[in-house]
């Protein structure tokens, strides 16, 4: 017989991820505040659910992908409690973005039920959601995050257990504070680059092959028209939003205040992106490579 899983929150991730667990079998009963969500879910092949508890009452999984971690307490803890109506069997896996803190207080709560909950936040962007390429980062105990490639490995290409619970939001935090890092770096490199008389295409080629080498020179060139299929090259339409960088950027630098971290090349990401979305025509929905605008002359 095969394997269930509900799937809380089918938005732009959740509803590529879901898509995928039906390809590959799993009976998959979904439930999202958006009919839009679930009318979409449906025509992927899940079976709709109108209340979250109904649809996790008896499933071998449940995976989470909601906006942010309020929410994400609401619906396992306070308002939903799918806490407590879940099997003890049911493995319980939250993949998104959230502060370490949401995750532990959720697995506190699981564990003092019977029951097991791992944060497994993912790293990639819609593009890798539909296609089954993410990355997970999981933080639990080893046999809860053992168990859970069953539908990891459905979802993504790479996963990866960064410790106990709270963890993988660590490890999702620290990533993407980087890529903010390097983004903004790279940018201001090209731009250096151009406005010195040289082309950006060929400044990127001779930056790949050196020690400037990096994810977004190699992947996600911010330059318009260096690389195809990028939001560069489509005036920053889709892609990773400005809101969301910002969102993972607060939460690193209040897991950096907690630990008494000190994080300025973070804190200035924050500053140069804050202004970047008052700057920006979509008010935060550009991708958040268009961040070289700022240093057009
Ligand atoms: P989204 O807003 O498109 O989807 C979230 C969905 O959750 C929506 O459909 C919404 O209706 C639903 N929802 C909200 N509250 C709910 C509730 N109480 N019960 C059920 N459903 C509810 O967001 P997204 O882009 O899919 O992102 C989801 C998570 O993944 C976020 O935490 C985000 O930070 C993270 N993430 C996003 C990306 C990206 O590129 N979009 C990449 C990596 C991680």
């Amino acid at each position: 017989m095969s394997q269930s899983v509900a799937f809380i929150g089918l938005g732009n991730m959740g509803g590529g991820m879901a898509a995928n667990l039906v390809n590959a079998g799993f009976n998959v009963h979904a439930f999202d505040l958006s009919a839009a969500a679930l009318e979409n879910a449906k025509k992927a092949g899940c079976e709709i659910y109108n209340d979250p508890c109904e649809a996790a009452k008896n499933v071998d999984f449940v995976v989470t992908m909601l906006p942010n971690g309020n929410i994400v307490e609401a619906v396992y803890i306070h308002d939903q409690k799918l806490l407590d109506v879940v099997h003890k069997n049911t493995l319980l896996i939250d993949c998104s973005t959230v502060a370490p803190e949401n995750s532990r207080r959720v697995a506190v709560e699981a564990e003092k039920r019977g029951l097991r909950f791992i944060d497994a936040p993912v790293s990639g962007g819609t593009a890798a959601a539909a296609a089954g390429t993410l990355a997970f980062m999981c933080g639990g105990a080893v046999d809860a995050c053992e168990d859970a490639k069953a539908v990891l490995n459905v979802m993504g290409a790479n996963i990866f257990r960064a410790g106990d619970h709270g963890a993988g939001s660590v490890a999702k935090l620290c990533n993407n504070m980087l890529l903010a890092v390097h983004m903004i770096g790279t940018s201001e490199a090209l731009q250096l680059g151009v406005s010195n008389g040289l082309d950006p295409k060929a400044l990127s080629e001779i930056m790949l092959k050196s020690s400037g080498c990096n994810w977004s020179l190699e992947k996600y060139n911010p330059y318009p028209g260096v690389m195809e299929n990028v939001p560069a090259s489509r005036d920053y339409e889709g892609g990773f939003m400005i809101n969301l960088m910002l969102k993972d950027l607060g939460l690193a630098l209040e897991s950096a205040r907690e630990s008494g971290q000190s994080v300025p090349m973070g804190s200035l990401a924050q500053s140069l992106y804050t202004l970047a979305k008052t700057r920006d025509k979509r008010n935060g929905l550009s991708d958040f490579s268009s961040i070289i605008d700022m240093f057009e002359k």
